[in-house]
């Protein structure tokens, strides 16, 4: 299935390699995991952002150099790689003019719907994350490349894309990759899960508290919202990247079919996010809002009021049930 990709990668000396805006664990783990390990096959990776990676994902720079792209120079490199997405416009401004470049694209993720601008790409919507798809990619083509760094990135990506191996996206190759991640890497799993989970500020837990606080259900008990305001924001001294793993509370009422979470990034300006445990497909619900997705967690944003932001995703969400 990588054999293509692989050839292609291994034949280029300078690569750059993408991951998506407001970087996640899957992006940052499945973009790092990929440059060190084609660094270490001879080829010149650099791994670069528009973001800086958020706290509790840090760490995983010391692994290889996250680079914003300013005053990028499309010609220092012969291709250029995108991880965990599949549209341009997704990996930021810098990204979207790379269509212009001549420079081969390619592409490993596992969202529905790829934007066909990609030479060669491996898509793969059954996958729990790109860092699974990484990881087969890497055993296809020499299984003992794998070192503490690749297999402690990648364990990160599958981990958090994973809800800690909670989602129904997760087989048996899920715990096949981590299995041999953990064991390559030498590490045990409650190092990774320190880093992501167990380091959290007092001021997010009460931004928390004031979350769950807005919590409401609609629809006879189907769907939940939940939001964070500015003011919110302002009064716990938080940010939005604090907000990490709140959407998976309104989610866990006993019979909750989707969830919303409608976060102010500037007022009136909200980042959407839409969760699901049943046939509800967030990814045709985000798109209806110009965001997208996969069928159980989706994005968008919404420019106006809070009021209005909850009426249209609910208006929306309506037709899904
Ligand atoms: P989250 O709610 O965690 O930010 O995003 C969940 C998933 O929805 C992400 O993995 C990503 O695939 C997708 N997503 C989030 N925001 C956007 C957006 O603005 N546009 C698109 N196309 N997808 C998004
Ligand atoms: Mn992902």
């Amino acid at each position: 299935m990588y054999q293509q990709l692989i050839t292609k990668l291994l034949s280029h000396q300078n690569i750059g390699v993408f991951s998506h805006i407001r970087p996640d664990g899957d992006c940052l783990g499945s973009q790092i995991a990929l440059c060190q390990w084609l660094k270490k096959n001879g080829v010149n990776a650099r791994a670069f952002n528009e973001h800086d990676a958020t706290r509790t994902l840090q760490w995983l720079t010391d692994f290889c150099k996250l680079e914003k792209p300013i005053g990028f120079n499309p010609d220092e490199f012969d291709a250029f790689v995108f991880v965990d997405g599949n549209a341009l416009h997704r990996f930021g401004e810098v990204a979207e003019q790379l269509g212009e470049s001549g420079k081969p694209l390619y592409m490993i993720d596992h969202h529905p719907d790829p934007e066909p601008v990609f030479d060669t790409f491996v898509s793969d919507t059954n996958a729990t994350s790109t860092c699974e798809m990484v990881f087969l990619m890497i055993e296809e083509h020499d299984v003992n490349k794998i070192d503490e760094g690749i297999a402690k990135a990648l364990y990160t990506g599958i981990m958090t894309d994973t809800g800690s191996f909670q989602f129904d996206s997760v087989k048996p190759v899920t715990f096949r990759a981590v299995s041999e991640l953990i064991a390559r890497g030498k590490f045990t799993p409650n190092v990774i899960a320190e880093e992501i989970y167990s380091s959290k500020k007092a001021e997010q837990l009460q931004l928390m508290s004031m979350a769950l606080g807005t919590i409401e259900l609609h629809e006879n008990q189907q769907i939940a919202t939940m939001y964070v305001t500015k003011a919110m924001f302002d009064e716990t001294e938080t940010t939005g990247e604090d907000t990490e793993g709140f959407v998976q509370y309104p989610l866990s009422i006993e019979g909750i079919k989707a969830c919303v979470f409608f976060r102010e990034e500037a007022k009136d300006s909200f980042k959407i996010s839409l969760r699901s445990r049943s046939n509800i497909d967030t990814n045709k619900w985000a798109r209806k809002m110009n965001g997208g997705g996969h069928r159980k967690a989706s994005g968008a944003r919404y420019e106006g009021s809070l009021q209005d932001a909850i009426k249209t995703a609910l208006a929306i969400g309506k037709e899904q049930l």
